[in-house]
């Protein structure tokens, strides 16, 4: 036989014939495997032009159809130290949090309904009482995350007013959710007072007029203004606030339920007087992604009355997560153990030596110190000590690509997969991965 070897290649509907490909195809489904035979012999082209020969085409057809099939939405393996890594899901969840989800979001569940009394209850009634008593508010309220609660608690609370802001916290939080923004889609108006480094108490007060009605504090997250800074603390703008007739609304932004370094607390930031404290459910706090605003009640009525709040509510799996993740606060001792962000962040560095370690020696790597990251735009400058398993620069991609696939950092030529955001459980996997990819 001579000529083009391109001619041999059989027709869709004949490889469809086949009998290894007809079994797939009684099995995922014809629709499946006809676009999976179509780019079987799509690929089996392109090698023959490039002179290689195309191999078994079930073969091809059953890797196709396993690839088109494969979740798009995949396990990976932080081991980039960023602990709250918004990239790759920001916090995982306790088992706790997945074991409330199981129970209830399999079958039918009391979302709306009172036991009690048989009739209407409300999803927020679940979560309502854990946050109250953990922050000291005197009601909650739980929408799908914190840009949609800041955006909430201003259009009920500032439509068509003025909302004063320091010029040094009109952030942008990453993936563009900027305050200026936000503030503009609440129908508020914005007004700037200070400069960024400088914003004293008399600023604030010279920029009160009729118009205005919420004094906002936005937490500088992702970033720190260090050197020749001032701002009031947050007992004088609430003084500001009770003498103007205004509001005074905190953006915490990750808002710590616990001590964590120089992190506000949201029972703090009540306890010094803000009406209003907005926070994530899933940076500090571990759990699921949620936005969270807790304080006074009549406040927060108005909010839930507020046409948006209807667009903006949670999810049964979220009220489930965050209801078993919020029953783990209750014993600090279990918070620090059970919840993953938490456990990360407090791990004592001999235990992240020790798994770096043992990956080092599964896989020939060496161990090296390094610096692991709150991330999530929480604590910006803090540094956790940590140790990393130090590989080949080569090794990146293939692990990238890989199952499960290990996300590392590539510095000084170096891959270094830091053992802070690997759990003990992680590190076998881990292993077998970089095996894997190869030297
Ligand atoms: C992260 C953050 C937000 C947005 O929270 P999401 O839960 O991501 O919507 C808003 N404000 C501040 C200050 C933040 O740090």
């Amino acid at each position: 036989m001579s000529g083009n070897p391109l001619r041999e290649l059989p027709s869709v509907d004949r490889l469809l014939g086949d009998e290894h490909v007809a079994a797939l195809a009684e099995r995922y489904g014809r629709t499946a495997v006809v676009e999976a035979v179509r780019r079987a012999l799509e690929g089996a082209r392109e090698d023959l032009r490039a002179g290689v020969a195309p191999g078994d085409l079930g073969a091809r057809v059953e890797a196709e159809v396993g690839r088109a099939l494969a979740p798009r939405l995949r396990r990976v393996l932080n081991a980039t130290g960023v602990v709250v890594h918004t990239n790759l899901g920001r916090a995982p969840l306790p088992e706790a949090a997945l074991r409330r989800i199981a129970e209830t979001a399999g079958g039918y569940s009391n979302l709306e309904y009172d036991l009690e009394t048989g009739a209407r209850g409300s999803r927020q009634d679940h979560v309502a009482e854990p946050l109250c008593a953990l922050t000291g508010a005197e009601a909650a309220l739980v929408v799908n995350n914190n840009a949609a609660a800041v955006l909430l608690a201003l259009a009920a609370l500032a439509d068509g007013r003025e909302v004063i802001v320091s010029r040094g916290e009109l952030v942008e939080i990453g993936d563009s959710f900027r305050i200026p923004e936000v503030l503009a889609r609440s129908g508020a108006r914005l007004v700037e007072v200070g400069t960024t480094n400088r914003t004293r108490l008399a600023d604030y007060e010279q920029a009160v007029t009729a118009e205005s009605a919420v004094l906002l504090r936005v937490h500088q997250s992702n970033f720190r203004i260090v050197g020749f800074t001032e701002r009031p603390a947050l007992g004088e703008l609430a003084e500001l606030a009770a003498r103007r007739g205004l509001l005074l609304v905190d953006d915490l932004g990750s808002g710590a339920l616990g001590e964590l370094a120089d992190e506000p607390s949201v029972r703090e930031t009540l306890a010094a007087g803000a009406h209003l404290a907005c926070f994530s459910g899933d940076k500090l706090l571990g759990g699921p992604q949620a936005g969270i605003v807790v304080g006074r009640a009549d406040l927060i009525a108005k909010l839930r009355r507020h046409p948006l709040q209807r667009a903006l509510r949670p999810d049964k799996l979220t009220i489930a997560a965050l209801e078993g993740t919020l029953a783990l606060y209750r014993t600090p001792e279990r918070a620090a153990r059970e919840i993953p962000v938490l456990r990360m962040l407090h791990e004592p560095d001999e235990a992240v030596r020790a798994r770096a370690e043992r990956l080092a020696r599964l896989t020939g790597g060496e161990v090296v110190r390094t610096v692991s990251r709150v991330g999530g735009g929480a604590l910006p400058l803090f540094e956790l000590p940590s140790f990393a398993c130090a590989l080949p620069e080569t090794l990146a991609v293939p692990l990238r690509l890989g199952d499960p696939p290990v996300i590392g950092v590539v510095r000084e030529g170096r891959l270094l997969l830091d053992c802070r955001t690997l759990a003990d459980a992680d590190i076998e996997r881990a292993a077998s991965a970089v095996r894997a990819a190869g030297p």
